[in-house]
């Protein structure tokens, strides 16, 4: 069944400092939740759902904010509506997103009384240099501690992973991949840094302590992401942000990898990543030149071997420009095979 969600943004609510990237109210185009009258989201819940009822696994999302850190009081208000909408059958779960060091005993009590089903955690790095550069305010073993707490209350746990803050390198990354692995999370979604207008990330930008990730590397980043959790039976949801008009017209993304098309990139990169693994390994083993590769795939995996506008294919022959190499569509297979110098391996 196809996924309907109805968001509702409660930007910063919550949270106790601002962390140096984050600017919500840029991002989701809202600001304030004086909107959010218990009114306004039984309407918009039932706006959204109208006759398409029986079409789509709906869903509540609080986000923006750090929910679980909210006024208890104000949480209430904020999941009853929502959660009349489940019990009389309009929706079909709740969920929220929060930091790690805001799920104690009683705050999740609450949720859970309020039919909230999956939260996500703001995690960003496990690295807890990065954390602190950031001004995280909380740690990686706080990260730890946080899904062992939602895993012993029972919801579905998504962390949100933020590539290429400062102090991010290869080490941090391969760090973070290793340790949300053995965490075992039940979904992640990858969002690469970039630089939004009014952050202090954008004042360090504009003096020169912050680099921001090229695409190259932010495609390099995440493709390596996506590739370790997917082989950790981890599933990836999101890879970058959601194109907004506010993002599309780059009034507020100063610097940094915004591209619309960034999911699809990441499924190239993937391909890129694991063609040019097993190019190396044949190198490394045979230890003599190489003169032809082909690659086959079949039709479901043409545009994503290829590469968007072939960059894959240009890739290849531009930095392995002595070899020949040939792609062709193959449909007796059923992944993809790259044959080196007549050598067959499954990629
Ligand atoms: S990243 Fe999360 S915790 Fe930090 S300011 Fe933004 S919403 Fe709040």
């Amino acid at each position: 069944m196809k996924y309907g969600m109805i968001p509702f943004f409660i930007p910063h609510v919550g949270c106790p400092h601002v962390c140096t990237f984050c600017n919500q109210s840029r991002i989701t185009e809202v600001s304030g939740i004086g909107y959010l009258t218990p009114e306004y989201i039984t309407s918009t819940i039932k706006d959204y759902v109208d006759a398409f009822r029986d079409d789509k696994y709906w869903e509540v999302c609080f986000y923006g904010g750090s929910f679980s850190a909210i006024n208890p009081n104000l949480q209430r208000q904020l999941l009853l509506p929502a959660y009349e909408a489940l019990q009389e059958g309009l929706i079909d779960s709740i969920r929220c997103s929060t930091r790690p060091d805001a799920v104690n005993d009683a705050q999740l009590e609450l949720l859970r009384s309020f039919g909230v089903k999956t939260i996500e955690l703001g995690v960003q790095s496990m690295d807890d240099i990065v954390l602190s550069l950031a001004k995280r305010g909380h740690t990686s073993n706080d990260v730890t501690l946080a899904v062992k707490q939602l895993r012993k209350f029972g919801f579905t746990v998504g962390l949100q992973l933020l590539p290429g803050l400062l102090g991010e390198s290869w080490h941090t990354i391969i760090k973070t991949a290793v340790e949300i692995s053995r965490l075992q999370p039940d979904f992640v979604r990858i969002y690469p840094v970039l630089v939004i207008e009014n952050t202090e990330l954008a004042e360090q930008y504009k003096a020169g302590i912050y680099e921001p990730l090229s695409l190259n590397r932010a495609l390099q980043y995440c493709s390596f992401l996506k590739t370790w959790f997917e082989s950790h039976h981890i599933t990836v949801i999101r890879t970058g942000l959601q194109s907004t008009e506010e993002l599309d017209t780059g009034h507020s993304v100063l610097a940094g990898p915004y591209e619309p098309a960034m999911g699809e990139l990441v499924t190239n990169g993937q391909w890129r990543q694991r063609i040019e693994h097993c190019v190396d390994e044949h190198t490394e083993y045979f230890n003599n030149a190489i003169h032809s590769i082909v690659i086959d795939y079949p039709r479901n995996l043409t545009s994503k071997v290829r590469g968007l506008k072939k960059c894959n294919i240009r890739y290849f022959e531009k930095i392995y420009n002595d070899i020949t190499f040939t792609w062709r569509e193959n449909n007796d297979i059923a992944t993809v095979q790259c044959s080196i110098d007549g050598m067959v391996y499954v990629v």
